[in-house]
């Protein structure tokens, strides 16, 4: 299955990941609608082909040893973190 990978810059002391570009992986099934070894037109309407992406995976090409500069103006701390509580762009 295709799916999207977001690369981006992730900040370790409080866990954000702030989206920077974005690419395709192409799983290269002719039975794929997403893929360009997808073998039917566009408007394909086979039920043997995967219609749907897997969820996007997040490929942090940047790391920092920071908190995120939206925690640095909101006073977090590392300390405060919340689990599950991710930025999104
Ligand atoms: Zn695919
Ligand atoms: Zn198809
Ligand atoms: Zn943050």
């Amino acid at each position: 299955m295709c799916h999207n990978i977001i690369d981006g810059r992730y900040h370790t002391e409080c866990g954000h990941f702030f989206a920077m570009d974005t690419s395709r992986y192409d799983c290269r099934k002719s039975n794929c609608l997403f893929s360009r070894e997808h073998v039917h037109p566009n408007n394909c309407r086979s039920s043997t082909c995967i219609r749907l992406m897997a969820l996007p995976i997040r490929n942090p090409i940047r790391i920092s040893p920071t908190v995120c500069a939206e925690c640095v103006s909101k006073g977090r701390t590392s300390g405060l973190m919340n689990e599950g509580d991710t930025c999104k762009v």
